[in-house]
């Protein structure tokens, strides 16, 4: 078997020119991999992204999706910007205009690919762990997709990249009767939140996060949580600073359960329909969900595109791997020793296992080649 091809352009711009921009870069890359070749004319093309959240400041930039916009549009196909909801529909999308992300930026529609409600869906089997998990619908129905994902850390799977942007990312935030569904991966099978009183100071830290409401302290100095709202995002449990509030679940399944669902919403795509595009900018230690943005962890790397994801994983962390840690940021506090798993030293999960496990899948391979794209192609015109 032949390695996946990965394209890779690099951060640093040596030249005081267009061309040697990221930008331009991107713009050279997306016409030798020709994006075309992913759908046919008049395609409706899902461009899935993190649209963020309030305080978390770090999502892909407007103009690199722009690009891939107007690539698309260049080649035929009609693009709308996607992803599905965290927090309730018109906020979530308050939130990605507060990014800059909206129809008149990125030149394409925003569409909520769950509703704006966050529950349309479609079943689709996904392996052991989860069975039947529901894709979001504009997901699921599209033809075609191009996955466009910020590089950066994940308290469950150490390292949130492709994998984790489709693992919770296309899965409908709650099921047709309104209960958790993408939720049911962070957590082990019919559980919810384990609240330890003898740890907790009733410091109401989890209750201001919730996005939906779902956490409350009672007239009795309880706290209880609300399931038929609460979407187990888990955002209560990792602001509690003294472990009273626990998700009952285990690292491998949790990753596991990541990949499963990343290869359901992978399985609704005839093959060669998927692009993905990896930013390794702004790594910060935290997932995009987060009510807030660490500094990065390592210096801006590049950008990747391949249409294996397994590879693209891959090369995205061993890049990552091989980066000098930055001072002042988590990495320095750390101590981390570059070349080794940068992600299992600062968060303490195993990021690997989730790319194996695309891997034992069939999503792709771990073996690849590195394109390198220095600058974009100069037209005769602008070489003077
Ligand atoms: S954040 Fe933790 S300590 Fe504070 S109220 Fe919630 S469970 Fe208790
Ligand atoms: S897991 Fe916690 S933060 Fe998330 S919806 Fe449920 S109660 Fe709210």
């Amino acid at each position: 078997m032949t390695n996946s091809k990965i394209w890779f352009a690099d951060a640093r711009a040596t030249e005081f020119d267009y061309y040697y921009s990221l930008v331009a870069k991107l713009e050279e890359i997306l016409d030798q991999v020709d994006v075309g070749n992913y759908f046919e004319k008049d395609d409706y093309v899902a461009i899935k992204t993190h649209f963020g959240s309030y305080g978390g400041h770090r999502v892909v930039r407007p103009i690199f999706i722009q690009k891939v916009v107007e690539a698309v549009k260049q080649a035929g196909g009609k693009p709308f910007v996607t992803d599905t909801v965290r927090i309730p529909g018109i906020e979530y999308l308050e939130v990605a205009n507060s990014e800059g992300l909206n129809h008149l930026s990125l030149g394409a529609p925003m569409v909520l690919a769950d509703g704006l409600f966050g529950k349309d869906l479609v079943n689709v089997e996904s392996g052991p762990i989860l069975g039947e998990i529901g894709i979001a619908s504009a997901i699921h129905d599209a033809p075609s997709m191009i996955v466009i994902s910020h590089c950066k850390g994940h308290i469950g799977s150490g390292f949130g990249g492709a994998i984790k942007n489709l693992g919770m990312g296309a899965i409908s935030c709650k099921n047709e009767c309104g209960h958790a569904e993408r939720g049911r991966i962070h957590f082990a099978q019919n559980t919810g939140l384990k609240w330890e009183p003898e740890n907790c100071t009733l410091c109401e830290r989890c209750v201001d996060v919730c996005p939906h409401d779902a956490i409350y302290r009672t007239e009795e100095d309880q706290i209880e949580i609300n399931y038929e709202i609460c979407v187990k995002c888990g955002r209560c449990a990792r602001v509690c600073k003294e472990e009273a509030l626990i998700v009952p679940q285990s690292e491998e399944r949790f990753q596991k359960g990541l990949s499963e669902a990343a290869y359901a919403a992978v399985q609704t795509f005839q093959e060669g329909r998927i692009l993905y595009i990896n930013f390794i900018l702004e790594v910060q230690p935290e997932c995009d969900c987060m009510p807030m943005a660490d500094t990065p962890l390592i210096q801006d790397q590049g950008v990747l595109v391949s249409d294996d994801i397994v590879a693209i994983e891959q090369a995205t962390l061993d890049i990552i791997k091989e980066a000098e840690p930055l001072p002042q940021s988590k990495a320095a506090e750390n101590n981390v020793t570059p070349g080794k798993e940068l992600f299992n030293q600062v968060t303490g999960k195993h990021p690997q296992w989730h790319v194996d496990y695309a891997e034992e899948l069939g999503m792709g391979q771990k073996d690849y080649d590195l394109i390198k794209v220095n600058s974009k192609e100069k037209p005769e015109e602008d070489k003077k």
